[in-house]
């Protein structure tokens, strides 16, 4: 069965790379046009819209810093001026810094928890505002982290944490309008961002695929594709969940 999101028109923030480029390229081909939200690198944003419209789709790439409330707004309205409505958020973007706990400064914390907690809260106020009467879907990406706890990741873990938590209440509060809000929970995946902090090919990497029962790392596909789902009709009695994608580690 190939999902539909035909009709629907989808919000994928920090889509220019890794997980959300690949997330936004998948909703693009099951039929969604399709929001590629970036920060700085527009010309990825722009190669991914290039890939979703040559295949037939539609897309466009917007710029913000979804840490900052006003671009938040400002993401929204060329959303709306762009498509008229909303259906579906993907709260992507996010950054990850590990360290020991004598590390952690308070720039350290204000970066992690102010786009990956604070961005998404933004993001979702403004985004429900945008959806129909019909309802919408909201998805958080956040982490396999938040179940292995390891060492040295209390700042990023914590975070991830509260996005799990804000899912379940969000899940309570927007139900009643029809809204389903979900965590997708990525164990390890091969992106720009694990490459550039050197994790893949690390001893850390090492052991989470010897952790892991399906004996790899994740590819930003195994993701997109549990995301179209939970996005489709065919995931439409699902809400409040926090779902790990992570070959079962
Ligand atoms: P990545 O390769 O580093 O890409 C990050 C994306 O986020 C880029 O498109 C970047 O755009 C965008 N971005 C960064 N800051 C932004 C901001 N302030 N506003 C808007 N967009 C911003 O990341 P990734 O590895 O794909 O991770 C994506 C998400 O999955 C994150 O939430 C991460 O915590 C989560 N996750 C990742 C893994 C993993 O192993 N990769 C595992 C579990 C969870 P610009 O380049 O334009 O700034």
């Amino acid at each position: 069965m190939s999902y539909s999101l035909k009709n629907k028109v989808a919000l994928v923030t920090g889509a220019s790379k890794g997980i959300g480029a690949a997330i936004a390229k998948h909703l693009g081909a099951a039929g969604a046009s399709v929001v590629v939200n970036y920060s700085s690198s527009r010309t990825a944003a722009d190669r991914v819209v290039n890939e979703i419209t040559s295949a037939g789709g539609k897309a466009i790439a917007v710029q913000a810093d979804v840490s900052k409330p006003d671009e938040v707004v400002r993401l929204l309205a060329e959303t709306k001026a762009a498509y008229g409505k909303l259906d579906v958020l993907v709260n992507n973007a996010g950054v990850y810094e590990f360290g020991a706990l004598e590390e952690i400064t308070v720039d350290h914390f204000q970066r992690q928890f102010g786009l990956n907690v604070l961005g998404l809260l933004l993001t979702t106020k403004e985004a429900v505002a945008l959806f129909p009467a019909e309802g919408g879907r909201v998805i958080n990406i956040s982490s396999a982290i938040t179940r292995l706890n390891p060492p040295h990741t209390a700042v990023y873990t914590a975070t991830k944490g509260a996005v799990d938590s804000i899912s379940r209440v969000l899940a309570k509060e927007l139900g009643p309008r029809k809204i389903r809000v979900n965590a997708i929970n990525p164990g390890l995946v091969e992106t720009e961002g694990t490459h550039t902090a050197s994790i893949i090919g690390s001893d850390m990497a090492t052991g989470v695929i010897a952790q892991t029962p399906l004996g790899r790392i994740g590819q930003p596909d195994d993701i997109a594709k549990a995301v179209v789902f939970i996005a489709s009709d065919e995931g439409g009695w699902i809400t409040g969940e926090v779902i790990n994608v992570s070959g079962g580690a």
